[in-house]
């Protein structure tokens, strides 16, 4: 380990939470925890590449928040309360300013969540970025994919298709993701690509009331799919009530605005299925956390994904495997 490496881990050291269940944090060899008795471990890892996660000129904080983000979104999938993460950093020079505007993008989410970064490795090599985040659950009682039941009501959180949309103008050369600007609409996509807000409380709140659930990082028909094939079940999905924002409608039209909330990537809501005597508890829950959630279809006998809208059938069919 180089000097340079020295103060750059102890530069993220300072940074971090302290918890109880935590013996050991960074500094030794290996991280020491003591999780909670009768909860079990949910553990995820990410990895995000630059050039091919983001565009290589995204500003450092929002790199390190979006770095934890998309592991959060994993455990608020699975029902768990964040704990802690390690960090993978693989970085083409040790960049004091880049390292302290990724440390603060990174601790604003993970101090939110209260979340202790417990160790990690740092080399040199392309920027690249690699999460382990752990989180806990009460025995039996984690989120999974599949667990979904026939007739159960289909909901997403938030609203879908904003990150695609963002990518899709910044493709056109309509929208700079890496700059703040002064046209909303634009800036709202823009952050939801940037820093997309993982739905940690919904998915603890969810554990009394859902059945199966997801987080849409790859797509809501994709990780829809997921739920379909690991549940054995068919997912119908009514295309007229998929929740868009307002920003996307006005900036793609109402076509390539559906195009992005069915098929775009990187939103992290949730999607869950419930039994349809859920549907005034759900409400309640989605009010007190002042975050829409909306039914968009239903579970039945069958295999895949399956969307109507006025048009009619779609006929689009995804098999996910
Ligand atoms: P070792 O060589 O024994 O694997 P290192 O010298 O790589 O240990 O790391 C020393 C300590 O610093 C360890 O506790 C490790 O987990 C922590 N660490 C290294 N890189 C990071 C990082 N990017 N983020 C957080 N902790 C890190
Ligand atoms: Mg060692």
């Amino acid at each position: 380990m180089s000097l340079a490496e020295f103060t750059l881990i102890d530069r993220i050291r300072a940074r971090t939470v302290e918890r109880d269940d935590i013996v050991l944090g960074i500094g030794d060899d290996a991280a020491l925890l003591q999780p909670r008795p009768n909860e079990q471990l949910v553990v995820t890892a990410d990895t995000l590449n630059s050039g091919v996660h983001f565009p290589a000129e995204t500003p450092a904080f929002d790199i390190g928040w979006k770095t934890l983000a998309v592991n959060l979104s994993d455990l608020a999938a699975m029902g768990a309360r964040p704990a802690w993460c390690t960090l993978a950093l693989s970085l083409p020079e040790a960049s004091e300013d880049w390292i302290e505007a990724f440390a603060d993008g990174f601790f604003a989410l993970a101090d939110q969540h209260d979340i202790a970064l417990i160790g990690g490795d740092t080399t040199r090599g392309p920027l690249s970025l690699s999460v382990t985040a752990m989180g806990q659950v009460s025995r039996g009682q984690a989120l999974r994919r599949d667990r979904a039941q026939i007739g159960d009501d289909i909901w997403v959180s938030g609203t879908l298709g904003d990150a695609a949309g963002a990518l899709r103008l910044w493709q056109q050369g309509a929208l700079n993701v890496t700059a703040a600007t002064l046209l909303a609409d634009y800036e709202t996509l823009r952050l939801r690509l940037l820093r997309p807000t993982p739905r940690v409380t919904l998915g603890l709140r969810l554990r009394a009331f859902a059945h199966a659930a997801v987080d849409i990082s790859d797509g809501l028909l994709a990780d829809l799919g997921h739920i379909a094939a690991r549940s054995g079940v068919r997912a119908e999905v009514d295309a007229d009530a998929l929740p868009m924002s307002a920003a996307l409608r006005e900036l793609l039209g109402r076509d390539a605005a559906r195009e992005c909330a069915l098929h775009g990537g990187d939103d992290y809501e949730l999607c869950f299925t419930a039994a349809a005597d859920q549907r005034d508890a759900l409400h309640f829950v989605a009010e007190s956390l002042d975050l829409p959630i909306t039914r968009i279809g239903r579970i039945m006998e069958g295999q895949g994904v399956h969307t109507e809208g006025h048009d009619g059938p779609s006929g689009y069919e995804h098999f996910a495997g």
